[in-house]
Formats: C-alpha cells, structure tokens, sequence
C-alpha cells in the first residue's frame, strides 16, 4: 500500500502542465483528483517517476453556456457537475450520474477530465458522455483537437488520448427541443462502480420517438453506444412495450465481461433491464 518514489510538481497552468509532461515524457503522470491514479500506485499497478498536479487549476474547473453548448471543465468534479443547475437543466443524465459516483469523499476529489482519462469499463461517465454526444477537447504540445465521445473510448482503460496530451474540456451540444434523459446503474454496493449502467436520451414529438441515444457501461471492456437499441427504437411510439422490445438488442453480439460480482449471462440480462429503465425514464 506504499507508492513507489516519485517528484511532484504542482502546475500553476494548463500550459506549464503540458510543458512538464513534455519534459519528463513517459515517465510522468497528470494527477487530478487521486482517486483512481492514487490506489492504482499504491497497489503498484502504475508506478510513475513524476506527478505533474492539475488538481487545483481554477481555469480547469468550471461549468458554463457557451452558444448552444454546455462546456464543463476537466477539472470540473462530480459534486460540481451533481450540484449544477444548468448541467441539471441541460440533461438530468448528467446530475444522475454525478449523484451515483461513489461517496461524499469521492465526489468532492474526483474530476470529470481524470474518470474520462481513466477510462474504467466500470466508470459511470463514459456512457453519459456517449449518449450525450459529448465532445472532448485536447490539449498538447503541439496543438489543441477535439474528439467525440464516441471515438475517445478505444479499449480497456485506453482512450485516444496521447501521453502528452490533457482532457481540457467536454463540450456538450445543446439537445433538441422534447429532450429528456436518464442514467440508470446496477452498482457494485461497496464502491458504487457500475456493474451495468446505461445512459439514455430520448427526443419525442407527439409520442413519437424522434431521436435517441443509448449508451452502456460495466458491460465490456469499455462503454458504448448501443446502435441496435437506438435503431428498435427511433421512429416509433414510446410504448411500454416498444421500448421494452427495443431494450431487448442491449448487449446483442457483446463479447460481456464476467467477475465475482457478476457472471457475463449476469451481466447482459442486467443490460437489457436497465436499458429499459433508463429509456422509460428518459420517456416519461
Ligand atoms: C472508493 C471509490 C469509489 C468510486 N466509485 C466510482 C463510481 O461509482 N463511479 C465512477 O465512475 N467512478 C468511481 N470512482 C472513480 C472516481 O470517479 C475517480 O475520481 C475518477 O475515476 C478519476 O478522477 P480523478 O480526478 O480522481 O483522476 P486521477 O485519479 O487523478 O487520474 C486518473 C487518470 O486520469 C489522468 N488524468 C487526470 N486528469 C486528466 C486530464 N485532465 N487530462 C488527461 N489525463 C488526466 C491521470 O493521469 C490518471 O491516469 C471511485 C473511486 C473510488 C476511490
């Protein structure tokens, strides 16, 4: 339980975080909030030689209107986000989520830039930020870039992020008019990591389903979009029972992890309840 020695240098700056991630390369490591990166080093899962500190960067941590879209900082952190009215009003998703994250402590250390950095096939983030058509906004040494949700999650805790690169920001467009969202989890009673979470989006007309946008999480080795629940689903009335037919395909054709928590079968059943869950909630 005791990490491996390291040097410590606290940015006082986005760009003199990046100018340090430059100079010690492979070696150093961003710390955010701490609570993934430092159990995993005193576990000596991961064992850099430098932490470059962004957690206390004011320009990383806000949340605001920008035009159409909701930008919430990397910095900005699950208490932030939970205790946000314009994230509330936004999508409700976002505040469900954040409320679900953990506990108090975890909450009030842990940032959305370091959970979606991390990318833990447990993590609740991921699939909102899927289902919210998030896009993520990268800084480095040579340039800043954007990448959507949809591409950031590569693999089991991969992303598209490069070594020298910072999650800056998450820019969410503004829904359409008739929005309305849910994220439901089945969660791991001791940490509250998803077992299964699923994200959902619904726009409707007439009760008519115009748009929707599912996402799962705790399924495989990284959250998702679920494409064939969204296809069951656009086009038709909300019903019970045409989105009980459409949570049918979550987890269709899924190669589904399986642990002491939860069996693969185990955890594709909980794929489909709790796609319908958060489509009817997303529908009421
Ligand atoms: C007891 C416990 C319970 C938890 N429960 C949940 C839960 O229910 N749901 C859930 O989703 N998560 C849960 N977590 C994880 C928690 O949400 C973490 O806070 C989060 O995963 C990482 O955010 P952080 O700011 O703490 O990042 P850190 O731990 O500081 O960093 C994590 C990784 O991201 C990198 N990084 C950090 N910020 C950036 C950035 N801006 N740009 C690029 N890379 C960056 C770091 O280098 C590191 O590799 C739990 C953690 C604990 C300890």
């Amino acid at each position: 339980m005791i990490p491996n020695k390291f040097d410590y240098h606290r940015a006082t700056s986005v760009d003199e975080a990046i100018r340090l991630m430059a100079q010690h390369g492979m070696d150093a490591k961003l710390l955010a909030g701490g609570h993934s990166l430092l159990p995993a080093m005193k576990l000596r899962l991961n064992q850099p030689g430098v932490l470059v500190d962004i957690g206390r960067l004011a320009e990383l941590r806000y949340i605001k209107k920008e035009g159409d879209s909701l930008v919430i900082g990397a910095g900005a952190t699950h208490d932030d986000i939970a205790n946000s009215d314009m994230a509330r009003s936004t999508l409700s998703m976002l505040s469900e989520a954040a409320n679900l994250i953990g506990d108090v402590q975890v909450r009030n250390k842990g940032t959305l830039g370091g959970s979606l950095a991390h990318a833990d096939p447990a993590a609740d983030w991921p699939a909102v930020m899927i289902a919210a058509h998030a896009n993520i906004e990268l800084r480095g040494p040579n340039g800043s870039r954007t990448v959507s949700a949809d591409d950031f999650f590569t693999g089991f805790y991969m992303t598209a992020l490069a070594e020298d690169e910072i999650i800056t920001a998450i820019r969410i467009p503004a829904p359409p008019k008739g929005t309305h969202s849910s994220y439901q989890k089945f969660m791991q009673p001791a940490s509250r990591f998803a077992i299964v979470g699923c994200a959902a989006s619904v726009t409707k007309d007439g009760g008519v389903c115009q748009k929707v946008s599912v996402a799962l999480t705790g399924l495989s080795d990284t959250a998702f979009r679920a494409s064939n629940v969204e296809a069951a689903l656009t086009g038709k009335k909300l019903t019970k029972e045409n989105i009980a037919a459409a949570a049918q395909a979550a987890g269709e054709g899924v190669m589904a992890m399986g642990d002491h928590f939860a069996s693969e079968e185990y955890r594709l059943h909980l794929a489909k309840v709790f796609a319908k869950r958060a489509l009817m909630a997303a529908a009421e």
